[in-house]
């Protein structure tokens, strides 16, 4: 490479501090000099079949061949009505519209969007807040920025955050259940701080309430406490909310099931995907909406009040119909289920003793370690040390790519490990994966205690 232009607005120089990725080869990275990395983690999530699936580069191809773009001002495509007709087959009972989008956010800021105009048009303009949890991320778009309760990302942006928008606690058993409390007991406590903030700002004035299915990147693969996510469609329902879940991160079969909240017994609303649809291959998300509260638009102004250019995309609808049948077709749900557990059980083996590994959880091939500096009382170790980052450096030394982060205490300090392999991942790669791993906890403790 050459030239002295930056790839990122940035505070280093991207090509002095990382290395270049040049090709993959199912499970793995290779740089530009030859070294390989084991991907764990799919930059978070998005990689479910690994680096270039023959399948989906072929359907690309294909694609490309055939149509690049066509506005949606003036057509559909095949690609796009296909992949509708897929998801929403699959999707749980009553979901008939999509709409594709090319990442995360704008699947989400759709979602917020539709639950607004919905509203509207049901004749309740003052329902314009939306309601969150602390330590969740929606995306990084202004809307979704402000509908996430992550203080770190927002501080910067909080004068042009426009959302009303209130947050309240997250379902996190580990950190939230009380000593004697039972798991579902606990999942309706945590519930019932919805209803607590509804009535707090007058349920009349709040549109929508947001949530991930299991959270990923800013706790680490939390899985909601059985019965939570009933109790959270029970208070939507008593007081005319709309229920999104965010599944940009869990849905596509990456906890064992194609969408997260199937597990659940609670149908949302609206479901918004993005990082396993496309799997890599092509930026894609979608909004995923009950066909009933589509029909409310279509009965009045007739048109959602939205768009970008490049919904739609036939490329990239193709890429992720591909994607999906490969998913279907070779059987991977049934191997994440079977895989999670593997996993689960190297982890358990590895780090269950581990005196700075605090909780393991996670379901299918989602999965996380939150470590603390003391098991006892769960302090966690204080964000200036780095712990994070430390695994992260540590880690890609050894050829390992995986996902920590940090705030998960209190949404300051506290890290843990998000894991999230392609579900193609073989036992003796998941193997790997733990040795590398371990060893690059071992140096990170060493040099934080
Ligand atoms: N929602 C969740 C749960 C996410 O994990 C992410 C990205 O990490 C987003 C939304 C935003 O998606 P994108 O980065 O594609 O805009």
């Amino acid at each position: 490479m050459s030239g002295t232009g930056h790839s990122h607005i940035f505070h280093r120089d991207l090509r002095a501090s990382y290395p270049v990725a040049a090709s993959g080869e199912g499970c793995w990275l290779i740089d530009s000099n030859g070294k390989r990395y084991l991907d764990a983690s799919g930059g978070a999530a998005v990689s479910c079949l690994g680096h270039l699936h023959p399948r989906v580069v072929a359907a690309i191809r294909e694609q490309a061949g055939k149509l690049e773009f066509a506005h949606t001002s003036f057509f559909t495509t095949g690609p796009a009505e296909d992949l509708a007709d897929y998801l929403t087959a699959r999707a749980p009972a009553g979901f008939g519209r999509v709409y594709f989008v090319s990442g995360g956010s704008e699947a989400n800021e759709t979602a917020l969007k539709l639950a607004r105009q919905i509203h509207v048009e049901r004749g309740e303009p003052q329902r314009a807040r939306a309601i969150a949890r602390e330590q969740s991320y929606h995306g990084n778009t202004l809307g979704v920025l402000a509908l996430g309760g992550n203080p770190a990302r927002k501080e910067l942006y909080g004068p042009i955050l426009g959302l009303p928008v209130s947050h309240i606690a997250p379902c996190y058993a580990y950190r939230h259940q009380r000593e004697g409390e039972g798991e579902e007991a606990y999942g309706l406590r945590a519930a019932k701080a919805l209803e607590d903030e509804i009535l707090r700002v007058g349920p009349e004035t709040v549109s929508v309430f947001f949530a991930e299915t299991v959270v990923g990147a800013t706790a680490g693969a939390v899985p909601p406490a059985p019965g939570y996510f009933r109790e959270i469609r029970r208070i939507c329902d008593r007081y005319g909310v709309l229920m999104v879940l965010d599944e940009v991160m869990s849905g596509m079969g990456r906890t064992g099931t194609l969408f997260a909240c199937e597990q659940e017994g609670a149908v949302p609303d609206m479901i918004t995907t993005a990082k396993g649809l496309g799997a890599g291959h092509q930026p894609i998300g979608a909004t995923l909406v009950r066909e009933d509260l589509a029909r409310v638009i279509e009965g009045h102004d007739g048109v959602f009040r939205h768009g970008h250019t490049y919904i739609g995309h036939p490329i990239a609808c193709a890429a992720a119909l591909e994607t999906q049948k490969v998913i279907e077709e070779e059987g991977l749900l049934e191997r994440v289920r079977t895989a999670g557990e593997t996993f689960n059980a190297m982890l358990s083996a590895r780090f269950g003793q581990n005196p700075h590994v605090g909780d393991i959880r996670g379901r299918g091939l989602f999965r996380a370690i939150e470590l603390v500096a003391d098991r006892d009382d769960k302090t966690p170790f204080p964000r200036a040390k780095g712990l994070a980052n430390r695994i992260r450096t540590h880690a890609m030394a050894a050829g390992l790519v995986c996902y920590p982060g940090n705030g998960t205490a209190d949404g300051i300090d506290g890290d843990h490990v998000l894991l999230a392999p392609p579900f193609i991942i073989d036992d003796d790669e998941l193997g790997i994966v733990v040795d590398r791993l371990d060893a690059a906890i071992r140096r990170s403790l060493d040099e934080v205690r």
